[in-house]
């Protein structure tokens, strides 16, 4: 057989191929809850911060995860073996964003007590902070890096933290200490270097330090809706917003509006082969430092839109939580995770 005739053989081999993937290929779309099998969602008990009860003095509910944990155990019955595990991730991956120069500074506590906003770290150990602090947001980073595998394997993942938007690569702010999204995109790029990712931001504040990150990266497309009075106000890291949305403290009905306006756009015009979703419940009304309106319902129904679009458009989602610590965050993040698993696993 002539070398021509192998090659149009092979090329109709591959459309066939091709063809039949397209038609055969479905996201799993239903989990059982008695099934063996885990549930693409991340969460260790490590994620809690606990200073000597020092967090109580910061406006952070910083026991958030595990309370929602335990909504998701208790009051959706999915038994905590069915969560996945993260390591804690190591220097090796964090510099995969992050200058070593960085990472030495965050054993100065000064420079920790700056990123937290609580000026009385500057007066603890540094040990103390690593074990304490540190290591719990080093869990949930590498939560947000084993999440968006199970996204890329399951269609969807959700981690049940991580999402620090204001980490650059050479400086923290705003709580972020490490970039956890970049991260974790840079770690599927490593696999994938043609993957083009959407983020979806919805945290009340600018992802400045996603921005940043990103801003040579021609593969990333960033949506960020997010009150333009609120920190960071960061006029360099706007330049790289893809679908800029900087709006006002808009009551639900609004706010929804501006997502169902550019949600759809932006999925369109970055054809990404992955979403993460920076979730953000500061955007909730009553939240002290996003400064926002929306409701309770409009918070749900604001969370199952996207999953829906990701899902109608057969995009792998990866949900983080981002911000969001007043009193009533982890309740109404435990209810729009169950709303968002409704569709997705059957409870028996
Ligand atoms: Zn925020």
């Amino acid at each position: 057989m002539g070398k021509l005739k192998l090659f149009v053989l092979f090329l109709l081999f591959c459309v066939l191929a091709f063809l039949s993937w397209r038609i055969f290929y479905e996201f799993p779309d239903e989990w059982s809850i008695s099934s063996e099998k885990k549930l693409p969602i991340v969460y260790s008990d490590n994620y809690d911060i606990t200073l000597f009860g020092l967090q109580k003095l910061h406006s952070f509910d910083s026991q958030k995860y595990s309370k929602i944990a335990t909504y998701l155990t208790e009051r959706v019955g999915i038994s905590k073996e069915k969560f996945h595990a993260p390591k804690k991730i190591g220097d090796d991956d964090l510099l995969l964003v992050h200058t070593q120069k960085y990472l030495d500074s965050l054993h100065n506590p000064a420079v920790v007590a700056g990123i937290a906003e609580l000026g009385v770290l500057a007066k603890m150990p540094d040990f103390v902070l690593q074990e304490r602090l540190l290591d719990s947001l080093r869990f949930a980073t590498n939560g947000t890096v084993l999440a968006a595998e199970l996204a890329m394997e399951e269609g969807w993942a959700i981690n049940l933290a991580g999402g620090y938007h204001h980490a650059k690569a050479d400086s923290g702010g705003g709580f972020g200490f490490f970039a956890d999204v970049p991260i974790a995109i840079k770690k599927q790029q490593e696999k994938n270097p043609k993957l083009k990712v959407l983020i979806i931001d919805f945290d009340a504040h600018q992802g400045n330090g996603n921005e940043m990150i990103f801003s040579d990266d021609r593969r990333i497309f960033i949506l960020d809706i997010y009150n333009r009075n609120n920190y960071p106000q960061d006029e360099e890291a706007k330049k790289y917003i893809d679908f800029d949305r900087p709006i006002g403290s808009l009551g639900s009905d609004e706010y929804l509006d501006v997502v169902l306006e550019s949600l759809p756009l932006a999925i369109k015009n970055a054809q990404p082969g992955l979403i993460v979703y920076n979730s953000g419940s500061d955007a909730l009304l009553g939240d002290s430092l996003g400064k926002m309106n929306l409701t309770r319902e409009g918070l749900i129904k604001r969370d199952e839109l996207v999953f829906e679009y990701a899902l109608k458009s057969k995009i792998p989602i990866l949900m983080v939580l981002s911000g969001g610590y007043s009193p009533a965050s982890a309740g109404v993040i435990g209810e729009s995770i169950e709303n968002i698993l409704k569709n997705r696993i059957k409870v028996d």
